[in-house]
């Protein structure tokens, strides 16, 4: 397929032009969640061009998933979750390369799946790989892009230390994390959406506008703010750098 014509409407947006699509098929990124914010993360990258995918989940597709995660079709209920993601993203883009990794992200095994990413995409429901993922991100130097979201409310920020805080700045220890929680596929949508934006942004060379700040979006009230946040002095996980 004739790639010009292809990235066309997105080559005409101001600043972009082929050198910036070049510089979006040279990237890697790592998408750590193939579920409610990794659909929408994955796909937006997949169809902006990006040429390296790394998705990672554990899980196999439930019923349950079907309301947000949209990249599952009902025929895929049982199916791993990477496999199902890639075998549609791949339909969408074949010139995409998708590396599918089923494995649980720990602090042993982390520096090896995130490899040679240029951006690391939170789109996890945990605590205890989320964590691994920010040591990996600080230790690589590679930007950090957070996303989360309960019932109506979604958040996204970019971790980029000294550029701002670490995930361990914000949240030193695990928040509790209920079992099931309330989520739209509306909600993480846009939620995912706008972390690819911002993968985007760091990919272009850019500093993501959300690099030191964290933008809650109440969707209920259609109410967005953009907080500042900041760097622990004491951080166990940064504060060296
Ligand atoms: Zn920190």
């Amino acid at each position: 397929m004739l790639e010009p014509e292809r990235y066309k409407r997105q080559i005409l947006i101001e600043g972009w032009g082929q050198k910036t699509q070049d510089m979006l098929r040279s990237s890697t990124v790592f998408i750590a969640g193939a579920g409610g914010l990794g659909c929408p993360v994955a796909l937006n990258l997949t169809t902006a061009g990006i040429g390296n995918v790394r998705i990672c989940d554990t899980d196999v597709v439930d019923v349950s998933n079907l309301n947000r995660q949209f990249l599952h079709p009902e025929k895929n209920i049982g199916v791993e979750k990477t496999a199902s993601a890639t075998q549609y993203l791949s339909s969408l883009n074949s010139a995409v390369q998708f590396t599918p990794l089923t494995e649980l992200i720990t602090e042993d095994n982390v520096a090896d799946l995130v490899a040679d990413a240029d951006v690391i995409l939170d789109c996890l429901d945990n605590f205890e790989a989320r964590y691994a993922l920010n040591k990996c991100a600080i230790e690589k130097g590679i930007p950090l892009i957070h996303g989360a979201v309960w019932g109506m409310e979604g958040r996204v920020t970019v971790f980029n230390p000294p550029g701002g805080p670490c995930l361990s700045c914000i949240f030193p220890v695990a928040s509790s994390t209920q079992e099931t929680i309330p989520v739209l596929g509306a909600v993480t949508c846009a939620t995912g959406s706008m972390q690819a934006m911002e993968a985007i942004a760091c990919l272009r060379g850019f500093k993501p506008s959300l690099q030191g700040k964290m933008l809650v979006m109440d969707y209920s009230a259609m109410h967005f703010q953009t907080l500042e946040i900041s760097r622990n002095a004491e951080c166990e996980i940064c504060s060296h750098l």
